[in-house]
This record gives structure tokens, C-alpha cells and sequence, in this order.
């Protein structure tokens, strides 16, 4: 059991009932993990005027469905309405723009603007709400987050939330082309739109 608590208007659900299923659906490491978003989220809500207590319940669910198996992942696009181009993808896509689903379901929470944080806080997104950015940024820095360049990382995301997104999708973006992996072509585009230096002369 944890002392951590939610304050929750958005859900039937009590606190503690959430905090239950969340801690329920996902290993010890990873829920750890999400009470460090849910912190950082409400630091980073303090800071740009924003609602603390949903920014802070937004950054705890945003991993919700990150142990959700593949079959149920596969399952869930081919009968929920998603678009059947993410089966070209894998739950490293799938568990925020699916992960709605899981939310939705099981967590009985609705706020689409809480919903659309979770679904794009994995690859940010062209446009991007305060909640967007919030979520998306608390994820990388949250306290647990050990890689090289974090401590920049949250230098530059306390001093400005935008050049904290740049940053991140930078980064990202130079970890997935060095280990040859596949782009999601929402974060090459949020890419585009977030991290790219004033040097119009150059474009
Ligand atoms: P986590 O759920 O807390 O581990 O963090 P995220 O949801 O931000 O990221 C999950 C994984 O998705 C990370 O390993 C990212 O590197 C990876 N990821 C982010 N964008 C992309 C993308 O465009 N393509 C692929 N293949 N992976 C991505
Ligand atoms: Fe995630
Ligand atoms: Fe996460």
C-alpha cells in the first residue's frame, strides 16, 4: 500500500479505488514510476497556472495500459474503432492511443482533455494542449528517470515547458534513428513543430 493520494472529480471512482486498479494492472516498478509522474505533473501544473490536482491525476493514469498484452492490445484496435494502421505498431505506441480504451473502461474516466494527454504522451503531437505538454515532459524528468542529459533535461523543463517538449523530441527522435527503429510519423511531426532551432535562412 502507498500514502499517495488523489484529489478526483473525474472519475466515479474514489481515489483510492483508482489508485487500486492502476497499482493492480502494472509491476511494482512501473507504478513507482507513475506516482513520479503524478508528482512531477503537479510541480509542472504549479509553475504554468494550471489545474494541479488534474494534472496531477492525468501524469498518475498515463501508463495505465503499458502491461496490457499484446493479444488484448490487438484485440481491442480490431473491435474498438481504432484505426487498424496501428497493428502495424507495438505496445510501445499502442499503450497511450490505446490505452484510452483500458481508461475508459476500467477507470471510468471520460475529460477528454485528460484523454487526449494520455494519448499523446508517448509521441507528443503537432498541437499540444498545456495538459499535453505537462504530462508528456513529467514522464521523461519524473524523479525515477536516470539517463544521461536528464538533469538538462529538467533545467531547461522548470526554466520553460515548450523547450522542455523540444528538447525531449529531440532526443527521442536521435534514440530511435541511432537504434534503427521505426518512427511513428506523429512524432517526426511534433518533431518539426517543437524542436526546431530558429535558423529559417537554413530551412
Ligand atoms: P514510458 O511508457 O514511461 O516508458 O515512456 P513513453 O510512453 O514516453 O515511451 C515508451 C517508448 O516508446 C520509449 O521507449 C520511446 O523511446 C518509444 N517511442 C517514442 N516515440 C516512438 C516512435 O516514434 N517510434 C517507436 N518505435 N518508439 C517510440
Ligand atoms: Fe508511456
Ligand atoms: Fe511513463
Amino acid at each position: 500500500m502507498t500514502d499517495f493520494v488523489l484529489k478526483n472529480t473525474y472519475s466515479s471512482l474514489s481515489s483510492s479505488e483508482l489508485i487500486k486498479l492502476e497499482e493492480n494492472n502494472m509491476d511494482h516498478k512501473r507504478f513507482k514510476h507513475c506516482i513520479g509522474v503524478s508528482l512531477t505533473a503537479r510541480k509542472l501544473a504549479h509553475l504554468n497556472n494550471y489545474d494541479e490536482d488534474k494534472a496531477a491525476l492525468a501524469g498518475f493514469i498515463h501508463d495505465y495500459a503499458k502491461q496490457v498484452s499484446v493479444a488484448d492490445f490487438r484485440k481491442t484496435i480490431q473491435t474498438q474503432g481504432f484505426d487498424q494502421e496501428l497493428l502495424n505498431w507495438g505496445p510501445a505506441i499502442w499503450h497511450g492511443i490505446v490505452g484510452t480504451y483500458f481508461i475508459k473502461r476500467d477507470l471510468k474516466i471520460t475529460d477528454p482533455e485528460i484523454l487526449t494527454a494520455v494519448r499523446r504522451h508517448t509521441t507528443g503531437d503537432t498541437e499540444m494542449t498545456m495538459l499535453d505538454k505537462i504530462v508528456y515532459m513529467a514522464d521523461y524528468i519524473e524523479p525515477g528517470r536516470d539517463f544521461v542529459g536528464v538533469d538538462t533535461a529538467r533545467k531547461i523543463t522548470f526554466a520553460n515547458l515548450d523547450e522542455g517538449v523540444g528538447f525531449q523530441l529531440a532526443h527521442t527522435l536521435n534514440f530511435l534513428i541511432g537504434n534503427r527503429n521505426k518512427v511513428y510519423p506523429r512524432t517526426l511531426a511534433a518533431y518539426n513543430v517543437w524542436s526546431i532551432k530558429d535558423n529559417e535562412e537554413k530551412n
